[in-house]
């Protein structure tokens, strides 16, 4: 009925106003907080999903949720000046911190940004040969219709990486993890960021996000095959990868 629907639209409200309050407030902090919170290691799990890639000069690429950047400074040195990369966000604080990052970097030239939702993806289908969504998904209101949006604008042939946090596939890696979520990361979060309720928010989105098996369902029903995932730090992250037919 009605009221269903309605405390359902309020629901949906709530979750982008959230996003959007935390991804302002974390901005200036995120790089930093990302080393701590994970002890460096999100290094590894991204420079990982762009060895899965298959990216090559020339490509068009897209990082959607791409926030500061880390993924697209890489990718602009892979696909060289005749390639280009999108670094596309929600946020205009993310989206502002990451311009400044790569430019600062002398990542000019190749790179463009675009405030975008992942739902609704502003580009032409069949557009782009490789995207990636990095930690990203889990944020996003309407995952089905963001992965929808992401396979019609993916090129015949192109790959879709997914990279989230996923299930522990060790129960006493999963038992300690949660209490560091919960306890230590809101901690860190008050000390290195004035901002403890963010980080519990971050935490919260973590253990609701779909498991592995269920996001490669998903995978598959927004129409892409050869769908497969890989567990990384015995799945507290997973990548997904999937080639649009
Ligand atoms: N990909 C970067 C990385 O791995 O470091 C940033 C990840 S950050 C945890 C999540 C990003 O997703 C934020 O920058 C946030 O603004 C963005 N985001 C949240 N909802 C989104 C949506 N519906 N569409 C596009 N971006 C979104």
């Amino acid at each position: 009925g009605t009221t269903h629907f309605g405390y359902q639209q309020v629901a949906v409200e709530d979750k982008v106003r959230k996003v959007a309050d935390v991804f302002h407030s974390v901005a200036g902090k995120y790089d930093l907080m990302n080393d701590l919170m994970s002890g460096g290691i999100h290094r590894l799990w991204k420079r990982y999903t762009i060895n899965r890639s298959s990216v090559r000069r020339g490509h068009k690429v897209l990082d959607i949720a791409g926030g500061t950047g880390d993924l697209t400074l890489k990718f602009s040195q892979l696909v060289g000046p005749t390639g280009k990369v999108v670094l596309a966000d929600i946020n205009d604080s993310m989206l502002n911190v990451g311009r400044d990052k790569l430019t600062n970097r002398g990542a000019v030239g190749n790179i463009e940004y675009v405030q975008a939702n992942a739902e609704y993806l502003p580009f032409p289908d069949n557009t782009f040969d490789v995207i990636t969504i990095a930690f990203g998904l889990r944020n996003v209101t309407d995952k089905d219709k963001a992965l929808a949006s992401m396979a019609r604008v993916l090129k015949p042939g192109g790959r879709l990486l997914v990279l989230e946090f996923s299930k522990t596939t060790n129960p006493l890696m999963s038992k300690a993890y949660d209490t560091y979520s919960f306890t230590l990361l809101p901690l860190m979060g008050q000390l290195v960021a004035g901002d403890a309720e963010s980080y519990r928010y971050l935490a919260e989105s973590i253990r609701m996000h779909p498991d592995q098996e269920t996001l490669k369902g998903m995978m598959e029903n927004a129409g892409l095959v050869r769908v497969e995932y890989e567990n990384l730090t015995s799945g507290i992250v997973a990548l997904h990868t999937g080639i649009k037919p």
